[in-house]
C-alpha cells in the first residue's frame, strides 16, 4: 500500500516546466529520497504533494485518496505534514510556544497541545530549550525545532526539504539518527537532502530528477552508478 502517489504530475509556472509528467510513490514505512541539482524542481514537487501548490495536471494521491487540490491545513490535520526550506519559526517565541501552535492541528485544548508538544521536543532532544526564544537557538536546533513543529501535528507522512543544509558532519549524523527514530515509530519519510552521505544512508529508494524530469530511481547503490545521474551532477 502506498503512502504517496505522484501520477503524471506537472507543475508550470508561466512557460516553465518545473515539474514534468512525474510518477512516483512511497510505500508505507519507507524513506524515499528526491535528489536533484538546484533548480531540478524538488521543492516544486514538494509543494505539489503538500497543498501549497495544485499541479498543473497530474495526480497526487495520500493513503489511498485522491488529494489533487487539497489545502496544506486539509492536508496537514489528515496526517501529512512538511518543512520548509527556508526556516522561519515565530522568531520572537519561545520553542514549546512554536511546536505548541502546531500541536493544535490535531486538539482544540491547550493542556493537550502543550503535553503532545513536549513530547516531541523531549523525543527531538530540544526539551531543554523549551523555554528559549526560537530565535536564539543555533542552526541544528532550529532545524530539530523545524521537525518538531511537523512532528506535533501527528503524521503519517513527513515531508523534509533540506533540514541538513548548513549543519556540520557531527550534526548530520545525530540528524540521520533522529530520521531513523522518526522512521520507527512508523511514520513514512519523503525527504530532499543535497548532502549525498546523508542520503544515500537514510533512503530506501530514490529518485533523482533534472530538469523537472525524472532521470533515474532505485535502491541508492544503484542510482549512484546510473550513469545519467552522473552526467546531471557534473553538467549542473
Ligand atoms: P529545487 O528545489 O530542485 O532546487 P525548485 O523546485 O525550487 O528547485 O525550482 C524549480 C524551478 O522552478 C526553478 O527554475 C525555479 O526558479 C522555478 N520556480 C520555483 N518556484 C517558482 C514560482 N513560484 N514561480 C516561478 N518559478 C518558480
Ligand atoms: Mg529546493
Amino acid at each position: 500500500m502506498s503512502m504517496l502517489k505522484f501520477e503524471e504530475v506537472t507543475m508550470k509556472f508561466g512557460g516553465l516546466t518545473a515539474v514534468n509528467s512525474l510518477n512516483l510513490e512511497i510505500e508505507k514505512g519507507q524513506i524515499l529520497g528526491l535528489i536533484g541539482p538546484n533548480g531540478a524542481g524538488k521543492s516544486t514537487a514538494f509543494n505539489c504533494a503538500s497543498g501549497v501548490y495544485t499541479p498543473s495536471t497530474g495526480k497526487v494521491f495520500f493513503d489511498g485518496e485522491d488529494i489533487t487540490g487539497y489545502k496544506p491545513w486539509d492536508l496537514c490535520r489528515k496526517g501529512l505534514a512538511r518543512t520548509f526550506q527556508i526556516v522561519k519559526p515565530f522568531a520572537t517565541k519561545t520553542v514549546l510556544y512554536n511546536t505548541t501552535v502546531a500541536a493544535f492541528a490535531n486538539t482544540n485544548s491547550r493542556d493537550e497541545a502543550e503535553s503532545i508538544a513536549l513530547d516531541v521536543l523531549k523525543s527531538m532532544h530540544l526539551d531543554h530549550r523549551k523555554d528559549d526564544i526560537s530565535g536564539s537557538l543555533t542552526i541544528a536546533d532550529r532545524k530539530r525545532l523545524e521537525i518538531a513543529k511537523a512532528m506535533a501535528t501527528k503524521p503519517k507522512l513527513l515531508l523534509l526539504d533540506e533540514v541538513m543544509a548548513g549543519l556540520r558532519p557531527t550534526e548530520v549524523d545525530e540528524m540521520i539518527d533522529v530520521f531513523r527514530e522518526i522512521r520507527e515509530n512508523g511514520i513514512t519519510i519523503f525527504v530532499i537532502e543535497h548532502i549525498m552521505r546523508a542520503i544515500m544512508a537514510l533512503s530506501d529508494e530514490l529518485v533523482v530528477i533534472h530538469f523537472g524530469t525524472k532521470i533515474s530511481e532505485g535502491k541508492p547503490e544503484e542510482v549512484a552508478q546510473d550513469e545519467n545521474v552522473i552526467k546531471a551532477y557534473l553538467g549542473g
